[in-house]
């Protein structure tokens, strides 16, 4: 691996961060607070919120035995992807390489940062080698985004891929586990010690089920994590967000069930569904949606569409012609799906 400081654009390794009010008082004795020109009324929401997350990093880090220093929370897991850009990557000179099809944040995030986003085409088993991945790196790639589960084809890539790459690759390896709380695979975060060029982003937003707080969580090690707190904005995780993490975190064992379920009901809506005539094939998923193909994507999603069901159309994805993705919802909502499928079949076969 390269050093840090090498991987580091050069004005964000000297930044002087903005110190807050916040950041200066860190005592416990004090009961006057008049150093951040707040309101004294309107307790609690008249103060500003910690800066670092503190009491919510305690209590993620134990859930995932990480230090407090190894994790970085963002306003989603989108803030972390686009301060790894702007930390690492210098416009118009670096470049970074991902896979195809994947997630389309990042290549939204290379773009806005003016940062070249270089594809990998995956293989017909939607996995790819060390080697073709690395094939598409050069002096100027800081950094490699791997998805598993990926998203939109929801299976995990391969353990020993990764490995390979985090051993040769001498840029940094971001790890998107936004779904691993899905997959029977062990999350790479366990991994951090031996590998200090990997960063893995996980998510309140799929299995923790609560998209609408905006949490992404980054965990690598702590010179990474410093640099990525000293150019977020100073209280990028508002306090009603923190707060509720902390209820879901003593809920964890709740989030455990749900996800047993919908891995469950995954199964039944997969197998009802490849029962369907205009179901060609349903491709294998590590995640709590699947890529189904389909007779003829585009007419299936505008008839669900007429019906008042959403799911996402993937025919204009790299190899996902003809594909639906399709997220594993209640079973009254999977139901409708498989009923409004047999009605449009039924509608075709007939003609
Ligand atoms: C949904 C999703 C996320 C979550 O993003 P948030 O900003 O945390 O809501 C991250 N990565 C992938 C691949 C996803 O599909």
């Amino acid at each position: 691996m390269k050093t840090l400081q090498e991987l580091t654009r050069p004005n964000i390794w000297s930044l002087k961060p903005y110190s807050s009010a916040r950041d200066e008082y860190n005592g416990v004795e004090a009961s006057v607070f008049l150093d951040a020109n707040e309101s004294p009324y309107n307790s609690p929401h008249n103060r500003y919120p910690d800066p670092l997350q503190i009491d919510l990093k305690k209590k993620i880090g134990k859930l995932k035995d990480v230090d407090v220093e190894q994790i970085f929370l963002g306003n989603g897991s989108d803030e972390a992807i686009d301060l790894l850009f702007r930390a690492f990557c210098e416009p118009r000179i670096d470049n970074v390489v991902a896979i195809d099809p994947t997630y389309g944040m990042y290549k939204v995030c290379a773009d806005v940062n003016n940062v070249e986003y270089r594809k990998v085409l995956l293989d017909d088993q939607f996995q790819i080698t060390a080697d073709k991945l690395l094939a598409a790196t050069d002096e100027h790639t800081k950094l490699i985004f791997l998805c598993s589960p990926n998203n939109p084809t929801g299976n995990d890539l391969s353990k020993e891929m990764i490995l390979e790459v985090l051993d040769k690759f001498d840029g940094l390896l971001i790890l998107d586990e936004a779904y691993n709380d899905f997959s029977e695979t062990d999350s790479f975060i366990s991994r951090l010690k031996d590998y200090p060029n990997l960063v893995v982003l996980q998510t309140f937003s799929k299995a923790w089920a609560s998209a609408a707080i905006r949490l992404g969580m980054a965990f690598a090690s702590p010179e990474i994590i410093h640099i990525l707190n000293k150019i977020k904005y100073p209280y990028n995780i508002n306090m009603l967000t923190q707060k509720h993490a902390m209820e879901m975190l003593h809920r964890h064992y709740e989030i455990d069930h749900w996800v047993k379920t919908l891995k469950e009901e995954k199964l039944r809506f997969e197998a009802e569904l490849l029962k369907i005539s205009c179901v060609e094939h349903i491709y294998p998923s590590d995640a709590n949606f699947f890529l189904m193909r389909v007779t003829d994507a585009v007419k299936i999603y505008n008839y669900f569409v007429s019906h008042g069901i959403i799911v996402r159309n993937r025919h204009n994805i790299s190899l996902c012609m003809n594909c639906l993705r399709i997220t594993v919802g209640m079973r009254n909502e999977n139901n409708s799906v498989i009923s409004a499928l047999k009605e449009f079949s039924k509608m075709e076969d007939a003609q």
